[in-house]
């Protein structure tokens, strides 16, 4: 939220850990790049979301997430191993290449 000039993030204290540093990342990117928007992260609806702005927080999560020398390490993996070591969607994992 943009309250007051400030840029406010609030995380829900009963996610997992996985899943509080996807929602921080993803959270971080839209104070970043749409710092007058007002958005919220919706579990089981956001990763599935076409808006721009929706896939660009995504994809900025990922690239905070997930190193580039992780991937490098870890390059004769498919996306769907990948997803399954990291815990995040199939369909992060795919930005993350993008
Ligand atoms: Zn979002």
């Amino acid at each position: 939220m943009y309250l007051k000039k400030h840029k406010c993030i609030f995380l829900n204290d009963n996610l997992d850990e996985r899943e509080m540093r996807l929602v921080m990342a993803h959270e971080l990117g839209h104070a970043i790049m749409h710092p007058k928007e007002n958005c919220y992260f919706i579990r089981n609806k956001t990763l599935l979301l076409n808006s721009k702005i929706e896939i660009e927080a995504n994809k900025f999560a990922m690239e905070l997430l997930i190193s580039d020398e992780f991937l490098e390490e870890n390059k004769c993996y498919t996306i769907n191993q990948i997803s399954r070591m990291t815990g995040y969607h199939e369909n992060l994992i795919r930005l993350r290449f993008e």
